[in-house]
């Protein structure tokens, strides 16, 4: 990962070229493990990246975070810092040393908490400031080949629980929401997930609900469950939905055709991911195809975003996105249908743009599952 990570460092130097920005400061959030491997934890004890545009990079971090730290002599130098010494000033040392005195032009971490930047801001107080992500999101947004490898295998796994669900091995009626959603979290767990980020669990009229907090709601037969979860497995993120019909029965001709609709919505909107199409143009894909079968108002939310080392990330998939898809892109398509109160479904898939065509990470079956279960 060394040579990857010199090589987004130098990435990142050309970026901050081009945008007149003299020195980035990294803290919290996914873009500080992207250069260094390092994730700071979120304390009140600072941790920051200084990477100066003409002088090597420094991780200041406090002492006793430093033996985590994995040294890596080609990206950044280690200046921990000690209790009683004041994190602010060095930064600002660090800062002064590396672009020299005025008004520096400095882009801070979107993440970076609000009473480290006004401290920052008192320390320099004639530079310019910034968000870092102008610089980063786009870059991030690309992924290299171990990158794209590691989503893969993050969402293989999230797959074989999709599997267990649509084959019936995750019992669904009698069980509360939320029983269900702690049950698929444990099974992303073992299939080699580190962290479980979500699991939405939304049945009956709450399936019309996108982003339904799995409650107390006992699951009844002959009903849909939208099942929407993911977690993170080697840093990098999983994020799968599958909807499936409780009880073994079939469902109502109504629900069949809206779910048929949204298949092939789907389908299509994977099938126009390609390179050089524009993200807003992906996004009209499925919706054009929900709107010809009566549904657009029902289809309330943007097709897809991006996925990485966070679960929602550049690029958007989305109205007024006009960034065209690039080779290495990693995002959702994750059309819906939602009629309030009464029922909905989601398909899901991660997708990555390649020169080859739009490859999609999820593989599980995208039919409407009739789960004895
Ligand atoms: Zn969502
Ligand atoms: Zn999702
Ligand atoms: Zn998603």
């Amino acid at each position: 990962m060394t040579a990857a990570r010199g090589r987004r460092l130098e990435r990142v130097r050309g970026a901050m070229a081009g945008a007149g920005v003299d020195v980035l400061l990294l803290s919290l959030g996914a873009d500080l493990p992207w250069l260094t491997g390092y994730e700071a934890m979120p304390l009140e004890r600072l941790t920051m990246l200084v990477v100066p545009a003409g002088a090597p990079a420094t991780l200041v971090v406090p002492r006793l975070e430093a033996p985590r730290v994995e040294p890596d002599a080609d990206v950044f130098e280690v200046r921990p810092w000690a209790e009683g010494d004041d994190p602010v000033r060095i930064v600002a040392d660090l800062v002064a040393l590396g672009c020299g005195s005025g008004s520096t032009r400095i882009a801070v971490s979107d993440r970076t908490w609000a009473s480290f930047v006004l401290a920052l801001q008192a320390a320099m107080p004639t530079a310019q400031w910034s968000a870092s992500s102008k610089i980063t999101a786009p870059l991030r947004a690309v992924k290299d080949p171990a990158e794209v490898e590691a989503l893969a295998a993050a969402s293989a796994a999230a797959d074989r629980v999709a599997a267990q669900l649509l084959g019936g091995e995750i019992g669904l009626v009698g069980r509360t929401e939320g029983e269900v959603s702690q049950d698929i979290g444990r099974r992303l767990l073992l299939e080699g997930h580190q962290r479980v980020n979500f699991a939405i669990v939304g049945s009956g009229p709450n399936s019309a609900s996108p982003h339904h907090e799995a409650g107390r709601r006992v699951i009844e037969a002959g009903e849909p469950v939208v099942c929407d979860f993911g977690g993170t497995m080697d840093g990098y993120c999983s994020d799968i939905t599958r909807t499936v019909w409780t009880g073994g029965g079939q469902p109502p001709g109504e629900y069949r055709e809206l779910y048929e609709l949204l298949r092939e919505a789907q389908a299509r909107g994977v099938h126009a991911a390609t390179v050089g199409t524009t993200c807003e143009a992906v996004d009209r894909v499925p919706r054009d195809v929900i709107t010809a079968g009566g549904y657009g108002e029902a289809f309330i939310h943007r097709t897809g975003h991006g996925i990485g080392l966070e679960e929602h990330e550049d690029p958007y998939i989305a109205a007024g996105n006009d960034v065209p898809l690039q080779p290495g892109h990693a995002f959702s398509i994750e059309p819906g249908i939602y009629l309030s109160g009464r029922f909905g479904a989601r398909i899901e898939d991660i997708v990555v743009a390649t020169t080859e065509g739009p490859r999609s990470l999820n593989k599980v079956s995208h039919e409407l599952a009739l789960v004895d279960a």
